[in-house]
């Protein structure tokens, strides 16, 4: 079947009504588009035999908190359609604002204890809008399955609690980060730093790399492993960190002490453009 392009809520409904009807499993993988390999790798995972697979690019005004990111924020629908059709998508639900959102939204999802430190501290409102589109996206798609990526690790673990506590009927797969040559997370975003931002972003890798590795060395102290890290975000004039954290990777809470598996977290700013990415590392046996 050729790929499906979707601006109504009703449209999709009835796509996806059909795709049951044949028995297919409904498989989902919801973006903001100005797609890239880190979408693909995640449209890879979801493509199934008899799966219908569906790809949903919108960007969600209500998970901004800041309206030039918003704004500036890239939209190349034609080309993201052509990339889900050599994907081998089955439905591209591109809505509009107004189909979204016709009226003022009322209705709002909030997953507390995880939102409380990383991008939730900085990010006001933030996952609060996420978990709010989702829903309703949930609604709509009604999937088996939805892929989020790790690159997005206290995203995927919000969604993961959300859909726990409020019992939705879905199961959620996490997907790997896909990089870049040089390390750096693949993110829309990236095609707006300048070439020397863009070179100054590797630093992020190899700052939780960096951690990471002390983390496997037997480190205990979360305060160490973090100078470690910062240490080389800090030596690159033109990366600004935001924060550098050592959470537990379900709770996102802050740990006193490493012993178990952790997620070591990163948010920087290169110019105007924020950048996160994390990796998540655990202790050996014997520390
Ligand atoms: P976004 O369009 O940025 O909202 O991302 C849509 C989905 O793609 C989210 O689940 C992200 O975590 C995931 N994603 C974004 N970048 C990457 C990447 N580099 N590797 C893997 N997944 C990614």
């Amino acid at each position: 079947m050729s790929l499906v392009v979707a601006r109504t809520i009703a449209q999709a409904r009835a796509l996806v009504a059909e795709a049951r009807r044949q028995g297919r499993s409904i498989e989902f993988v919801p973006t903001m588009g100005a797609l890239h390999e880190g979408h693909g790798s995640l449209m890879d995972l979801a493509r199934r035999p008899q799966g219908f697979l569906v790809v949903s690019i919108f960007v969600n005004p209500i998970q901004f908190d800041r309206a030039d990111d918003y704004e500036r924020y890239p939209r190349t629908l034609e080309a993201d359609v052509e990339f889900c059709r050599r994907r081998g998508v089955d439905l591209v639900f591109a809505p509009s604002i107004e189909e979204m959102y016709p009226q003022p939204q009322r209705a709002f999802v909030e997953v507390t204890g995880l939102t409380e430190h990383l991008c939730g501290r900085f990010r006001p409102g933030h996952f609060r809008g996420v978990a709010t589109v989702v829903t309703k996206l949930f609604g709509i798609v009604q999937p088996d399955r939805a892929y989020f990526g790790e690159k997005d690790a206290q995203q995927l673990a919000v969604v993961r609690r959300m859909v726990r506590d409020l019992n939705m009927p879905v199961e959620i797969v996490a997907c790997p980060t896909v990089r870049e040559a040089d390390g750096l997370a693949m993110s829309s975003r990236n095609g707006r730093l300048s070439p020397a931002e863009r070179s100054a972003a590797s630093a992020i890798y190899r700052a939780l790399q960096a951690a990471a590795a002390q983390v496997r060395a037997g480190a205990r102290d979360p305060a160490v492993v973090r100078r470690a890290g910062l240490a080389l975000l800090q030596a690159e004039p033109l990366l600004r960190p935001e924060y550098f954290d050592i959470v537990d990777p379900e709770e996102i809470q802050p740990v006193l002490m490493i012993e178990s598996e952790v997620l070591i977290a990163c948010a920087a700013w290169a110019g105007t453009t924020r950048l996160i990415d994390s990796l998540r590392a655990t202790p050996p046996l014997n520390a």
